[in-house]
């Protein structure tokens, strides 16, 4: 059977990688380890906090409107000061640890490495994500994805962060492919799916959540098995 796509790209966080529950995972740890308990009232208390100064932080920083180091150490000294804990050295070396301990952890989508078993036969898969270079090569190797992935695409050294062109552009070029054999996997409507759509790439949404969206997407998925009838 000649086969639509020859390259697959997906994102790494919230797609295969299970952000959440792995960053959750990490902050209970440093939570107990900084005794936070004498600040916030409890750990959903201080999550809940650094949850809305992570979100608006990441996407000032898509923007280039912060820097990384802004961004790392602003989303813990907020909420830390937010209840009266003013301490910039204590939410650097906080920030310091989480990116340590962060890549450790392995948690992956259900069925993450049996669907890329079964595409790798047929398929160039590569990695595009906007983390940070210095902890996404660990979480791929130490949650197994690694032996997947042909290129590992990361804004920080391409020099723009999705939903850029040039991005898209980069690795299309990179690959020697054309975009009509490439197919973009990820879970952010903003940096994968519109992205792609502007570069004039097939997407698949992975929609855990099952949001709601009035875009035209040509393909939506909410578990990752989901792939193989697609693609098989
Ligand atoms: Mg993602």
């Amino acid at each position: 059977m000649e086969r639509k796509y020859k390259h697959l790209f997906f994102d790494l966080d919230h797609t295969l990688w299970d952000f959440e529950a792995n960053s959750e995972e990490t902050l209970i740890e440093l939570f107990d380890s900084f005794h936070l308990n004498k600040y916030f009232d409890d750990f959903n208390d201080f999550h809940a906090r650094y949850e809305t100064h992570n979100l608006y932080l990441w996407s000032q920083y898509r923007k280039g409107n912060v820097d990384k180091k802004t961004l790392n150490t602003q989303r813990f000294y907020l909420p830390f000061s937010e209840v009266g804990f003013d301490d910039i050295a204590i939410a650097q070396e906080f920030a310091k640890q989480y990116l340590a301990v962060s890549p450790t952890k392995t948690r992956l989508f259900p069925n993450t490495i049996e669907v890329l078993k079964k595409l790798q036969p047929h398929y160039q898969m590569h990695i595009i994500t906007n983390g940070f270079r210095e902890v996404q090569s660990k979480k791929l190797k130490n949650s197994g994805l690694a032996p997947f992935f042909k290129n590992i695409y990361i804004s920080e050294l391409i020099g723009v962060q999705k939903p850029h062109p040039y991005f898209f552009d980069y690795f299309i070029r990179s690959c020697n492919t054309s975009k009509k054999e490439a197919l973009v996997i990820g879970d952010s409507l903003e940096a994968d799916i519109e992205g792609a759509i502007k570069a004039g790439i097939d997407q698949v949404f992975f929609n855990s959540k099952q949001l709601q969206h009035e875009k035209n997407i040509t393909h939506e998925i909410s578990a990752l098995d989901q792939l193989l009838p697609l693609l098989l």
